[in-house]
């Protein structure tokens, strides 16, 4: 499995003989490959599967206030192979058991015999995961990462499917940067976003060849969130945070204690899309950081939420009482409480409102502004959040009240010091047995397994954009037919929609935003969209003016799972995946392109012949229905589906 490569080369005009040393870490299967070199002192490594490049040469090293170790490194030694076979079981992602298995090796890097950091790489059959240890050096206890190489050079014919990493400063009331841009997709590399490169996770598309998707995980307070920067033609690097982030009051180069270790980088490689729609690899990883106070998976489920129709303006006593008894008739768990509230409901309001939902068997999440001195986002509760004297009284009342979460919003950046808040948040509402949700926030890496109480992020354009411009209402299920493959494989997404109304308005009258997809693709959007707390985008009129079989079917759909398994589709134009709750398996799919998508049912695989499937399908007018169809082991079972429609089945 492992080998060892001396070249050897003069130098003509010293005679000094320099070796360059390859290692090499193997997925268990054999086909991944990862090597590593120390290519005229430059810390390297690539990345092969089927004996096929995907990552070429590329840097490895950390630039730190204890000197510059990009370069001038050679190794010294490497660990022997660790094999890595576990099983674990979470509750609130993809996958409730994943038996994860990998290959691990340390390459230890040094300079004049000193060790300075070790890169450890646990290479799965379809991912590698590597990260650093930096090591002491002299009385050096702590260290300033000023700037990691970590690099990515791909083939020629690759192509890019990004998420632009938005400005500081920019947004609502000065809330960026948030993950909340506009894909490119299938667009060339070589360039960078709108100057400051993306955000992950990044698809790419290596021709013919396969998929690769970049991340990053195990993110936490000792360090920052980082992002994908084009350094050329064909490359990418690892870059910090952005200098006025946070109004330019945190810091964007991450202090480390010696040996400190850095979050984890990793690469999803596959000849299909499958390793990319089922991957773990953001929770194989990291480990879970405290023990939860509470059975959280209780907790999950599903709720309503009334500020998404009706704005601002409705989030009143009256309105949220209605969406109290809507979740009550849905047999839903929650109500969430949006921004506002605390002037315009009051906490006796709030108080009188938790009594009435747990009359109801439902509970309230409430909003929170994060900050803070980062924004001048004008919705309340502000200035509560970001402070853990006030944050724990407040957190205590609500335990009183029986509140199960929380949604914080308007956080300011990657850096380490919003980092520390978001583990501070977490932490304490572990304490007081709080869900936390996170919007206009950063990509959650590895936090569904690391904080147990940790619920779901926004981090993507979710539902509010429909209500707000017609034309992400257009563009709904292109987005749709692209989350699967990159922003919501690799952590939970809260995307607050399934809306049944036509119109994203009090009481879907004509006017303002029109939904182009059809009550099928809303249906299917509650399956592809993972998250163990949603809250859908359902309104008390939906109960009389949806069809029976829509409400019936959000009524029933569950929000966590055993399994999932990629069918077919491309990101940006459809998608075809199924996920199992028990032994019940649901396959969904939208379409986003103008050709149907036709899918036979008894071809993907899932579901034995002879049994009765439910298929909830769309005609060509986008309309809607349902019907009971029997497979048979010889029978092709055909549907289609239309543009901005799609199909559900289950067994
Ligand atoms: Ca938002």
């Amino acid at each position: 499995m492992t080998k060892k490569i001396i070249l050897l080369s003069i130098f003509a005009s010293s005679f000094i003989m320099a070796a360059a040393t390859s290692e090499v870490v193997t997925g268990p299967d054999g086909r991944l490959v990862v090597t590593v070199s120390d290519n005229n002192g430059r810390p390297e490594y690539k990345v092969d599967y089927d004996g096929i490049p995907f990552i070429l040469p590329s840097a490895l090293g950390l630039d730190t206030d204890m000197g510059d170790f990009r370069s001038g490194m050679t190794i010294l030694k490497a660990s022997p192979v660790e094999n890595i076979n576990e099983t674990y079981s979470i509750p609130n992602i993809k996958k409730s058991t994943v038996h994860h298995r990998a290959n691990s090796r340390k390459i230890t890097f040094a300079r004049d015999g000193k060790k300075i950091f070790d890169v450890i790489f646990e290479v799965s059959d379809n991912d590698v995961a590597y990260r650093y240890n930096l090591r002491p050096q002299g009385e050096s206890l702590s260290a300033i990462v000023l700037d990691e190489a970590s690099s990515f050079v791909m083939p020629e014919a690759t192509t890019t499917f990004l998420c632009p990493q938005s400005l500081p400063g920019g947004g609502w009331k000065h809330t960026y940067p948030s993950y909340e841009t506009e894909y490119t997709l299938d667009d060339k590399m070589g360039k960078n976003g709108e100057g400051a490169g993306f955000t992950f996770p990044c698809l790419f598309r290596n021709g013919d060849n396969g998929w690769m998707l970049i991340n990053e995980t195990g993110v936490d307070q000792s360090y920052c969130g980082s992002r994908l920067v084009s350094t050329g033609a064909d490359s990418y690097k690892i870059a910090f945070p952005q200098e006025k982030e946070m109004k330019g009051l945190g810091w964007t180069t991450p202090g480390l204690n010696l040996p400190g270790l850095t979050p984890w980088r990793t690469i999803t490689v596959g000849r299909d899309l499958a390793p990319v729609v089922e991957s773990t690899v953001a929770f194989d990883v990291v480990d879970q950081l405290y023990e939860p106070s509470i059975d959280y998976a209780a907790n999950y489920g599903k709720g309503t939420w009334n500020w998404i129709m009706n704005g601002d303006g409705a989030v009143n006593f009256d309105h949220e009482k209605r969406y109290i008894d809507l979740a009550a008739d849905l047999g839903y768990q929650t109500v969430l409480v949006d921004g506002l509230w605390d002037k315009q409901i009051g906490r006796d309001g709030i108080e009188k409102l938790a009594a009435y939902a747990k009359e109801k068997g439902v509970a309230l999440y409430l909003w929170y502004n994060s900050n803070g001195y980062w924004n001048d986002a004008p919705q309340g509760p502000r200035g509560i959040m970001n402070n853990s004297i006030a944050r724990k009284k407040e957190m205590k009342w609500m335990r009183e009240l029986g509140v199960k979460g929380i949604k914080v919003d308007f956080f300011g950046g990657d850096n380490q010091p919003m980092m520390q808040l978001y583990q501070d948040i977490l932490s304490d509402a572990n304490d007081y047995g709080i869900i936390v949700i996170f919007h206009g926030c950063t990509l959650p890496r590895g936090w569904e397994r690391m904080y147990p109480n940790y619920g779901a992020s926004e981090a993507v354009l979710a539902s509010e954009n429909l209500n707000f411009q017609q034309h992400f209402c257009d563009l709904e299920a292109v987005n749709a037919a692209t989350h699967p493959f990159i922003r919501n494989t690799m952590a939970s997404m809260d995307f607050g929609g399934s809306a049944l109304n036509k119109y994203w308005n009090t009481g879907n009258k004509k006017g303002g935003s029109e939904r182009r997809t059809s009550d099928v693709f809303a249906l299917a959007t509650a399956v592809l969209f993972q998250s163990p707390v949603p809250h859908f985008a359902l309104a008390p009129n939906n109960l009389s003016d949806a069809p029976e079989w829509a409400i019936d079917f959000m009524k029933e759909v569950p929000v966590t799972w055993d399994d999932v398994r990629f069918v077919d589709g491309y990101p940006g134009r459809y998608v075809v995946m199924a996920r199992r709750h028990g032994d019940k398996w649901y396959l969904v799919g939208v379409n986003a392109s103008d050709k149907p998508v036709e899918i036979d049912i008894n071809s993907v695989g899932i579901y034995e012949a002879g049994k009765t499937v439910t298929v909830y399908s769309d005609d060509k007018t986008l309309a809607g229905s349902v019907k009971q169809v029997k497979l048979s082991p010889k029978k092709k079972i055909r549907f289609s589906i239309p543009k901005n429609g799609g199909i559900v089945v289950m067994d």
